[in-house]
């Protein structure tokens, strides 16, 4: 497994609650914000998974880029310590398309 250069080309807003992300090696994946939301990796979120009432309402609102490994998601219930590394990210988009 190599960690040169996972990097992302492009990043879209599907829909309100899809992301479309392009990858370095040109494969496209597409992600359920709400499933990143339930995946936050933070420690909060490790110690107390957020109710599915809220997942059903959660809305990203802004996504910044951390250095050039990660992604950090502002989401519209207040929550913005989640860092999404590209590893964890393209890993999830590998696993959605084994699963179909
Ligand atoms: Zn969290």
């Amino acid at each position: 497994m190599s960690q040169e250069s996972l990097a992302i080309k492009e990043i879209w807003q599907k829909n309100s609650i899809t992301l479309g992300i392009k990858w370095s090696d040109n494969q496209e994946f597409l992600y359920d914000v709400r499933t990143l939301r339930a995946l936050c990796p933070c420690a909060g979120c490790q110690a107390q998974r957020p109710a599915n009432e809220l997942l059903e309402q959660v809305r990203p609102k802004t996504i910044t880029s951390v250095g050039s490994y990660a992604l950090k998601i502002d989401f519209n219930d207040g929550h913005n310590t989640g860092i999404y590394s590209f590893e964890f990210l393209k890993d999830l988009g590998e696993q959605q398309k084994k699963q179909g």
